[in-house]
């Protein structure tokens, strides 16, 4: 539920439109090989990025736009051959996010990049590492430190295709990835991602560590610790030396919630295997099933905090949103597990009594000035979508009955994860699955605002679930 914004999100819940974007060039990274080096002494970030891009757009793209953090400079570009190529760096500021500010470099490609053909850059480049607090981003407070470092494209750790602006990065193609990195840290510290390393060589006092991608992730996070690991049975967990006792029992939580979502949904996630990787608090939990799961601090010292877990480990579960900007209602589908299965373990947390006084809650935030959940994304309101998203879910489970319900989300789930869905297809899946009873939840749920009205008139969400149930 608390699940912290990515940067991406915030880009979707920050952005105003600043004028066409249909000129800006269509690349859409296909992979990503990092080589670098931290350095704990000048707090720098050194090395080569290898990018794969293709030109997924119409027309001819004749220089590459790119980003690194605005205290980081490109030294050389090559190409695939290993001949240099003619680039520019200029620190800008978004047009339209004043306090963001970026490196950023145009790479000349002399033939151009033709519609459907990729290229590979090879960017040397370096400089100290910032977080990205000032832009209202708080949770990106990158920067190397022994005690914990974190490389990923929120902060620019890496070289990333980009343009300054928000609406521009909106509307650039964005897909999953394959990546390799080479991680050359102090020989004490351990390097974690979402895959385990191939190798690690010591060379003095630094170890090289190597991480090949099983498969392609939506984002790359690399974090560095001096961290103890935990894994058995299916759970891999990295933490601080602190928080062996909460790894622990993580873990146990960790296992329970897979083997329930597993069984309510009769699908398992591909190879039954987590990672999660502890980060401090404040610094952003983000979840995906190729790219792991990095999860702050507050999960592993307060059992009561177990919520966001099982909120991280659903995400899992949900095939990826293809829509652009993505309404986000997989924030929805996660809340609502999270809620449902403490429910089941907690004999004292009462299902129905949560999802009422979420409903109340959830009431007093949308205020007024309400647009359907599927506009969220487009109204930059996501943030809305996890509660309003839950309620919905909910309304579902009571009026189809639960095992209808998890039938469909099932039958949703394995049709859907490998190519992602967008709402229309969700919604489709799901009334065919079921029938009239779904449509007229997402009617009044998910395309207008039917619900917030009812709630506002004093109507009961039991009152709304019978209703529903008798089709009227
Ligand atoms: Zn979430």
């Amino acid at each position: 539920m608390s699940s912290t914004l990515t940067a991406l999100a915030l880009i979707g819940a920050l952005a105003h439109p600043v004028g066409p974007t249909d000129t800006l060039p269509r690349l859409l990274q296909t992979r990503l090989d990092l080589d670098v080096r931290v350095d704990y002494e000048s707090g720098t970030v050194g090395g080569s990025a290898t990018l794969t891009l293709r030109n997924v757009g119409t027309s001819m793209v004749e220089t590459l736009p790119l980003q690194v953090g605005r205290l980081m400079t490109v030294e050389a570009v090559d190409d695939e051959d290993g001949r240099s190529l003619s680039f520019r760096q200029d620190i800008v500021t978004f047009t339209d996010w004043p306090r963001f500010q970026v490196n950023q470099v145009g790479i000349e490609l002399p033939a151009g990049l033709r519609p459907g053909e990729e290229t590979v850059v090879a960017i040397e480049y370096g400089g100290v590492l910032v977080g990205y607090t000032e832009t209202g981003m708080r949770y990106v407070r990158d920067h190397v430190d022994r005690e914990f470092t974190i490389l990923r494209t929120d902060a620019l750790a890496f070289p990333t295709v980009g343009v300054p602006s928000l609406e521009g990065l909106r509307s650039l193609p964005r897909g999953d990835f394959d990546f390799s990195a080479r991680i050359t840290v102090p020989a004490d510290l351990t390097v974690a991602a979402a895959v385990e390393p191939a190798s690690r060589e010591v060379h003095g006092d630094e170890a090289t560590w190597r991480f090949r991608g099983v498969r392609p992730v939506p984002f790359l996070n690399v974090t560095i610790a001096p961290y103890e690991t935990l894994d058995a049975e299916g759970v891999r967990i990295f933490h601080f030396a602190a928080d062996g006792n909460g790894a622990r029992r993580l873990r146990d939580q960790v296992r329970l919630a897979m083997n329930r979502y597993a069984a309510w949904f009769g699908v398992s996630i591909p190879d039954g295997r987590v990672t999660i990787i502890e980060i401090p608090e404040g610094w952003g939990s983000q979840a995906s099933l190729a790219g792991g799961i990095i999860q702050t601090a507050d999960a592993f010292r307060d059992a009561t905090e177990t919520s966001q877990l099982y909120h991280e480990i659903a995400h899992l579960w949900h095939p990826a949103e293809t829509d652009l900007p993505p309404d986000r209602w997989n924030e929805g589908f996660a809340t609502y597990l999270a809620m449902r299965l403490e429910a089941e373990l907690d004999p004292e947390t009462d299902l129905r009594e949560s999802m009422e006084a979420l409903a109340a809650r959830q009431v007093r935030r949308v205020g007024s000035a309400a647009v359907p959940m599927s506009a969220y994304g487009e109204n930059e309101q996501t943030d809305l979508s996890y509660g309003t998203g839950a309620l919905m879910f909910y309304v579902l489970q009571r009026s189809l009955g639960q095992p209808a319900l998890d039938a469909a989300l099932g039958r949703y789930i394995r049709d859907y994860r490998d190519s992602g869905s967008s709402t229309e297809q969700f919604v489709d899946s799901v009334i065919g699955a079921t029938g009239a009873t779904a449509r007229a939840v997402f009617d009044d749920w998910l395309y207008s605002t039917s619900w917030l009205d009812r709630l506002n008139a004093g109507v009961s969400l039991d009152d709304m679930i019978a209703a529903y149930r008798t089709g009227r």
